[in-house]
């Protein structure tokens, strides 16, 4: 689509301040509200811009995203994912931290008997476990992980990208990457992990680094 001068400020003014309102646009042109609605709405129906209501507008991840992130777009977390580090429920904060510092990692996810997901328990979690007893090895980690349904998981299909905005909205450092085992029960096998390191990663191998 070839675009007027107009949109092409449009769209500066969005990479710049997005989310911007369509007041606030219209404001940085000198223009009406009225004026600029035409080119709002080609701009959005181009998929070029997206609009949230109370948010306003911003860059569409369509629109000529930068080189990573059309790089990792189309990136599924299969290729990606590292081998989960798993625990029982029933084994103790003092056993967890040995796992952690023994599998070098940050989080480690919790299984039941079956296996299946129930928790994840971060390194976090486990220092203020820590300094609240005088025996760790008593408390069994299930007391202490964030339990299903609050675990924010990824499938291995969904893309890196997809991986990287949970991580960033959700505040977390890692997310299980999992199977479904029954949809009915929301039951889920655990099949790798993608932590901030996996993206970093990814970003230098992308950038031919
Ligand atoms: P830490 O703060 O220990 O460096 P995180 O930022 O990943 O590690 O964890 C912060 C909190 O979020 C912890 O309480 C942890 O249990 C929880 N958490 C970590 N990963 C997930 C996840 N994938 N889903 C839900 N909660 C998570």
């Amino acid at each position: 689509m070839k675009l007027s001068k107009r949109q092409e400020e449009i769209i500066e003014i969005i990479k710049a301040s997005g989310p911007i309102t369509g007041k606030q646009i219209a404001e940085k042109l000198s223009l009406s509200r009225a004026a600029l609605r035409p080119d709002l709405a080609i701009l959005t129906m181009a998929g070029t811009i997206d609009a949230r209501p109370r948010v306003g507008y911003y860059l569409s991840m369509n629109a000529s995203p930068p080189p990573f992130v059309r790089g990792t777009v189309q990136k599924p977390v299969s290729e990606y994912k590292a081998h989960p580090i798993v625990v029982q429920a029933s084994a103790s904060v003092y056993d967890a931290i040995v796992q952690l510092f023994l599998e070098d990692v940050g989080t480690l996810y919790v299984v039941d008997e079956s296996g299946h997901l129930a928790g994840v328990i971060s390194r976090k979690d486990l220092l203020r476990a820590s300094i609240g007893t005088r025996s760790p090895e008593e408390i069994p980690v299930s007391i202490i992980m964030t339990r299903m349904p609050n675990i924010v998981m990824i499938g291995q299909d969904e893309t890196l990208l997809e991986a990287a905005r949970k991580m960033m909205e959700f505040q977390i450092d890692s997310l299980p990457v999992v199977k479904e085992v029954d949809k009915t029960t929301h039951t889920y096998s655990v099949v790798g992990r993608i932590t901030k390191t996996t993206i970093v990663k990814a970003y230098l191998e992308i950038a031919g680094l």
